[in-house]
């Protein structure tokens, strides 16, 4: 795949808060990121950072001599629909192994992901936490034959480096770049890739994120041992929006959201975007941002 220079637009937001602290935030539509000349169906699917996340793994399973991809994910997940999708543009095979039981008819991700051409392999939650374990893809090696994995969430040292290329058609300076986290693949590469003078602040769209700090961190050592070193730069995690879990929400949120929709024009939804723009919106409030500071908000797509 060739990598190509796009510029990528930045919208600003206006919000009564923002005037009063007296910040600017900007919004990167990275979910309006323009991809390579694939069917415009296929840039729907993959607009948004898991592009980022996969692009370089695919490079690299196609350098192996691989034919298939191998994700796991949840019955909604957007990995999931993001390696189909890919798999379906680029002549993958590719194998979804789903958490949960199936369930008819399919849910859109899942009947979009069979529409690709992706196998569902369905495994029980007991068993989905044993995925690490060597023994797991074994079976998996023995059912499918041989494949490319595709970590967790598609966060490795390749994902770090797709993500790096996020902040690179922004031209004007900023102070502060901020994401939704997720695995925390995203904020590594938006740290790698900022100005050194600025700061990160992803948003944990889990409960108790306290644990992607070390992740991000792991992250990032995973990148400098195959990429070089990164100097030293300042990022952090918010922890306090989580609104109680992945893929959980509340009538604030909800609301939060639609309103952010119809107001700004720019869709999000409530598991990732949204929690990260109403932290940001809170934290505006608490006066957390110095007076001055400008941020780049990255919208990391989501919205199907
Ligand atoms: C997957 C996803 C994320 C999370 O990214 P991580 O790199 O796992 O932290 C954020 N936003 C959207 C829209 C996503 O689909």
């Amino acid at each position: 795949m060739m990598s190509q220079s796009v510029s990528v637009p930045l919208q600003t937001l206006t919000h009564p808060v923002f005037r009063q602290r007296g910040i600017e935030v900007k919004v990167l539509r990275d979910d309006l990121y323009r991809l390579p000349p694939w069917s415009e169906e296929v840039r729907q699917h993959l607009a948004g950072n898991k592009w980022h996340k996969l692009r370089y793994n695919a490079d690299q399973a196609r350098r192996e001599g691989h034919t298939t991809l191998l994700a796991f994910g949840g019955a909604y997940s957007n990995l999931i629909r993001a390696v189909a999708t890919l798999g379906q543009a680029e002549g993958f095979r590719t194998i979804g192994v789903i958490r949960g039981e199936p369930h008819e008819p399919l849910n859109p991700v899942l009947q979009w992901a069979c529409q690709c051409g992706m196998t569902l392999h369905y495994v029980d939650r007991t068993h989905y936490r044993q995925k690490h374990e060597p023994a797991f893809r074994d079976a998996l090696a023995q059912q499918f034959g041989r494949f490319y994995l595709i970590p967790e969430g598609g966060s490795n040292a390749l994902a770090v480096r797709g993500c790096r290329d996020i902040l690179a058609s922004v031209e004007e300076p900023y102070d502060w770049v901020c994401c939704p986290c997720g695995t925390g693949g995203t904020l590594a590469g938006l740290v790698v890739g900022m100005r050194p003078e600025a700061q990160a602040l992803g948003f944990s769209v889990l409960k108790g994120g306290d644990f992607l700090r070390d992740d991000v961190r792991q992250l990032l050592h995973a990148y400098a041992r195959q990429f070089g070193p990164v100097s030293d730069r300042s990022w952090d995690v918010c922890t306090a929006y989580h609104f109680g879990g992945y893929a959980r929400t509340t009538a604030e949120l909800t609301s939060f959201v639609s309103h952010f929709t119809s107001v700004h024009r720019i869709p999000l939804e409530p598991i990732y975007t949204g929690k990260m723009f109403y932290g940001i919106v809170a934290l505006a409030e608490k006066g957390f941002f110095p007076r001055g500071s400008a941020l780049v908000a990255v919208h990391t797509g989501g919205v199907f």
